[in-house]
């Protein structure tokens, strides 16, 4: 049996857990329609947790105002959490949180961001989503730097280090661009609860 709103195994739901947080940034989660992962996938669970936040499943899409279904969405208020391969230049100091020029360099942060854009999925699926949907070249890039790592472990095999969950990502791009930090800790107290209670059914198997 599986929760009707979690989409989880009814062992796994924590839907009762969810308090909906509040933030000024709207956060848009494309995922890939492949993705795999329906026990610890944490896409879903996100977008319970944020009313101001979109959650669309797919491959690719016009462009950010036809997946917001609005006309005034504006592709350099927006930032997109980007897969590559860090910050470029010399002599760089590591910031959590970096936004980051085309070609990779450090740029200071926009003024008045909207909003997010996170792609989910494996590596290689939001690669995927990535080059499909050209929009997401117009946005703004950051590039995060976990200051934790994935709370994942054993449960999932992470292709780099630097790897986060879908939900801690957001939790952690959120607070660094300044929503309160209550919302950054519901988001990773969330998916704690989720992977000890998968933790849990795995002993009990
Ligand atoms: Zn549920």
């Amino acid at each position: 049996m599986h929760c009707p709103q979690c989409q989880k195994p009814n062992e796994l739901c924590i839907c009762t857990h969810i308090q909906p947080q509040s933030t000024r940034l709207h956060v848009l989660i494309l995922q890939h329609p492949q993705e795999p992962d329906h026990e610890i996938g944490s896409a879903l669970l996100t977008h319970l947790a944020l009313p101001n936040s979109t959650l669309k499943i797919g491959l690719s899409w016009r462009n950010l105002n036809a997946i917001l279904e609005k006309k005034s969405a504006t592709p350099n208020r927006w930032a997109v959490l980007y897969l590559g391969s860090g910050v470029k230049g010399e002599n760089i100091e590591k910031q959590p949180l970096q936004f980051v020029s085309k070609k990779g360099a450090p740029i200071p942060a926009p003024e008045q961001l909207e909003g997010i854009v996170v792609l989910d999925g494996t590596w290689s699926q939001a690669k995927a989503l990535w080059w499909r949907n050209a929009w997401l070249l117009k946005l703004n890039r950051i590039i995060l730097t976990p200051r934790h790592k994935s709370l994942y472990k054993e449960l999932r095999k992470e292709p780099r280090r630097e790897c986060l969950s879908t939900i801690e990502s957001v939790a952690e791009v959120l607070e660094l661009l300044g929503e309160k930090s209550a919302v950054s800790q519901h988001l990773k107290n969330l998916f704690a609860q989720l992977l000890d209670k998968q933790r849990q059914r795995r002993t009990a198997k």
